[in-house]
């Protein structure tokens, strides 16, 4: 049941009577579960989102701008290296910022979406505000890459109780923002929601700054890994999408490009895995409505 990846140093037991339920999704190819790989390029708005006078604290600044300038282009080369295409969601300031690095992802066949302008907390807005940078910032992005988007990833993962409907209007497919479910779900307005969660985000593993302070200590790698792996594992043999989170800024860097290379290169290895973009997923499910099953008591 327990299937460990060839690099993987982490080994346990199998369990002698599994608990083994039907897949809560039924996923194309005969694959087991899917897995999303979102890349969110906060780049410099994750300082002016908090305090835009943080533009003159250039150490501070400067961690933000690793993100779009070091970490995107090294994991871009990654993601093209092992084959996967992955979901980019782009503030649309950081988009207008780095042209040249948001056409080389559209480039590269990666999928763009949708991620505020200046990475605005949505709970903060009143409908008509958060609806003008949605327009602004679907316009900013059609404009860059010639596509349109079609997922949207609120920044905190925080959505309002009329975002579904906000994104719908828009001609959006997608939200990727709630964590309700561990499989994709509809919304009573039809729009199809791909849900994340906490564990599978590398801010809480890597993020740090002492002011204003950003995260705790930054995990090691091999202690995120396992914790990453054991999820993959679990949600193969539940049949659930395995959507995880990466900002560059953190995942650049060195050690941690390492670390997404060898989860992305196990996950492969195990043969079960659906890697897809949130558009594919999305369309997967819209196409086959009855792949989901719902949790029955
Ligand atoms: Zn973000």
């Amino acid at each position: 049941m327990l299937r460990l990846g060839p690099t993987n140093p982490y080994n346990r037991n199998t369990v002698n009577n599994p608990y083994d339920p039907e897949p809560r999704f039924t996923w194309p190819h005969d694959k087991r579960c899917a897995v999303m790989l979102c890349l969110d390029v906060d780049g410099e708005t994750t300082a002016l989102s908090e305090d835009p006078k943080l533009v003159d604290r250039l150490t501070t600044f400067s961690q933000c701008q690793y993100g779009p300038e070091v970490g995107v282009p090294r994991l871009l080369g990654l993601l093209n290296h092992l084959g996967v295409a992955a979901t980019f969601f782009i503030p649309s300031y950081v988009a207008e910022q780095h042209p040249r690095m948001t056409l080389a992802i559209a480039n590269a066949g990666h999928e763009i979406g949708a991620h505020g302008h200046l990475h605005e907390k949505l709970a903060e807005l009143t409908r008509k505000e958060e609806e003008a940078i949605l327009i602004e910032s679907l316009a900013i992005l059609e404009n860059l890459t010639g596509k349109r988007p079609m997922g949207h990833r609120a920044p905190w993962f925080e959505i309002n109780p009329w975002t579904a409907e906000l994104l719908a209007k828009h001609g959006l497919h997608y939200s990727a923002s709630m964590m309700r479910d561990d499989v994709p779900f509809l919304h009573t307005n039809g729009l199809v929601e791909i849900p994340g969660q906490w564990m599978l985000e590398d801010w809480e593993q890597f993020a740090f700054n002492p002011d204003p302070q950003w995260g705790v200590i930054p995990e090691d790698c091999d202690k995120v890994y396992r914790l990453w792996w054991d999820e993959f594992i679990a949600m193969r043999d539940y049949g659930c999408s395995f959507t995880l989170t990466l900002h560059p800024w953190l995942s650049g860097r060195p050690s941690r490009v390492k670390l997404v290379e060898r989860l992305l290169t196990d996950i492969q290895a195990t043969g079960d895995a659906w890697l897809a973009t949130g558009s594919e997923i999305a369309d997967w499910f819209q196409e086959n409505p009855s792949a989901r099953r719902e949790m029955t008591l």
